[in-house]
C-alpha cells in the first residue's frame, strides 16, 4: 500500500481530467490492507465514470489489486479476477486463452472492480450476465463479504453496489464463461455479422464501432455517456410518438420502453453546445468532452441545460450516469 501526501493533480486519475487535486491518495495493491486502513477515503478505479468538479477534500482509495486466476468445469471457464486489472485487457485476455464471452463488452474503459458497480454494459450484453459472484470489505461491518450474482442487485447500469454507495471496496471479481459459447449479435450493429462469427470477429467488429463512435478519452477528455437512457411508460412513449415518429424505443416489459439519451439531446439541436471548456461532443450528443480550459461550473451549467431542455420538450428527467464529485464526495444526481 503506498500512500502520497502532498497534494495530488486529479488530472490524470479521471479520463475528463479536469484540473482539481486531492490532499491524499493511497494505492491500494493488497486487499489485507484494507481492514487496517483508516476509514475515510473515497473509492476510485480508473476515473473513467468519475468526475471532480472541484478540489477534493477526502482521502482517495485507488484499488489497484491484480490477479488472474483461471480454473474450468466441464461446463464452463471460471475465473477470479482483482479489482484493479483493467476491464479491455481482461477481455482480450479471456479471448486470446479461448475463452469468449466477453466480446461485445471490449473497449469499456475502467477497472474489473468498477465493472459490477454500474453493470457495465454494450451492444446487447451486460457484466452481470457473466458475474458469478462479487468479493467485497464491507466498510460497516469491517469484515470481507461475498456476494453471489442474485445477491447483486444487477440491474440496468444499476447494483446493489451502485445503490450503496460508498459501503463496499470491491476485490475480487469471479466470472463463469460458459464453454456452450454461442455469439450475441441481438444488437443492431452487430447483426451483419455471420451467425457463426468467431468471437474475435465479434470483438474487432465492435472496436471499430465504438472507434468511430466515441471520442477517445486520451484525445479528447471526457467520461463516456453523461446521462442515463431513460426508461418511461409505454403510454408516455406513445404521446411522444405521435409528435416526433422517428423517436427510436427498446422495450423493457410489457409497460415500459427505454429511449435513447443521445437521440433526445441531438433533436434539440444541442451537438456542439459549449459552456466554456465544456462541449456537447459533436458527433455523440450522448457525451460531454473537455475541449481544453474547462471547470466544474461549466459542467454543472451545461449538464443543467441539457436536462431542463430536454424536460421542457420531452417531459423526461434525464439521470446522469456519471459520477459527479464535489470537494466533500458523491453529489446527488
Ligand atoms: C469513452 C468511454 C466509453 C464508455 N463506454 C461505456 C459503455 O459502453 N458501457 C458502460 O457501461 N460504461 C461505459 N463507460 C463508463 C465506464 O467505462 C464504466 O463505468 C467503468 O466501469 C468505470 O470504471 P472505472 O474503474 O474507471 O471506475 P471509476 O470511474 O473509478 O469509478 C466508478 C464508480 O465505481 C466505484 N468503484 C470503482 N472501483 C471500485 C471498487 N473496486 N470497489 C467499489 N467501488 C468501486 C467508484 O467509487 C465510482 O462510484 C465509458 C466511459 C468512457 C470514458
Amino acid at each position: 500500500m503506498t500512500t502520497t501526501h502532498k497534494l495530488i493533480s486529479l488530472k490524470e486519475l479521471h479520463t475528463f481530467r479536469l484540473p482539481y487535486r486531492a490532499h491524499a491518495v493511497v494505492e491500494l495493491t493488497s486487499a489485507d490492507d484494507l481492514a487496517q486502513l483508516k476509514d475515510d477515503y473515497y473509492v476510485l478505479g480508473e476515473g473513467s465514470n468519475t468526475i471532480f468538479t472541484e478540489d477534493f477534500a477526502c482521502r482517495i482509495l485507488r484499488v489497484a489489486i491484480s490477479g488472474y486466476e483461471c480454473s474450468e468445469t466441464e461446463a464452463s471457464y471460471e475465473l477470479r479476477i482483482g479489482a484493479g486489472e483493467n476491464w479491455h485487457k481482461l477481455v482480450l485476455k479471456t479471448l486470446k486463452d479461448g475463452m469468449p464471452g466477453l466480446e461485445n463488452l471490449a473497449l469499456i474503459p475502467g477497472s474489473v472492480g468498477a465493472a459490477p458497480v454500474q453493470n457495465i454494459g454494450a451492444y446487447g450484453v451486460e457484466a452481470a450476465q457473466f458475474i458469478s459472484s462479487v468479493e467485497a470489505w464491507d466498510r460497516k461491518k469491517k469484515e470481507f463479504v461475498s456476494f453471489a450474482k442474485n445477491e447483486c442487485g444487477f440491474a440496468y447500469r444499476d447494483s446493489l453496489f451502485k445503490q450503496n454507495a460508498g459501503r463496499y471496496v470491491i476485490t475480487y471479481v469471479n466470472f463463469s464463461l460458459p464453454k456452450n459459447w454461442q455469439p450475441n449479435l441481438s444488437y443492431g450493429a452487430l447483426a451483419g455479422l455471420p451467425n457463426d462469427a468467431s468471437a474475435t470477429e465479434v470483438m474487432d467488429t465492435v472496436i471499430t464501432i465504438r472507434n468511430s463512435k466515441l471520442p477517445n478519452p486520451a484525445v479528447l477528455p471526457n467520461a463516456g455517456s453523461f446521462f442515463k437512457n431513460p426508461v418511461i411508460s409505454v403510454q408516455h412513449f406513445a404521446t411522444l410518438v405521435a409528435r416526433f415518429p422517428d423517436l427510436p424505443k427498446y422495450t423493457v416489459d410489457d409497460n415500459h420502453v427505454k429511449v435513447a439519451a443521445g437521440w433526445l439531446i441531438d433533436r434539440l439541436g444541442l451537438k456542439g453546445t459549449t459552456c466554456g471548456g465544456v462541449a456537447v461532443h459533436d458527433k455523440q450528443a450522448l457525451v460531454l468532452v473537455n475541449k481544453g480550459g474547462a471547470s466544474g461550473t461549466d459542467l454543472l451549467k451545461l449538464a443543467k441545460l441539457i436536462k431542463d431542455k430536454v424536460y421542457e420538450e420531452f417531459a423526461i428527467e434525464l439521470e446522469i450516469e456519471v459520477r459527479l464529485l464535489d470537494k466533500k464526495g458523491l453529489m446527488s444526481a
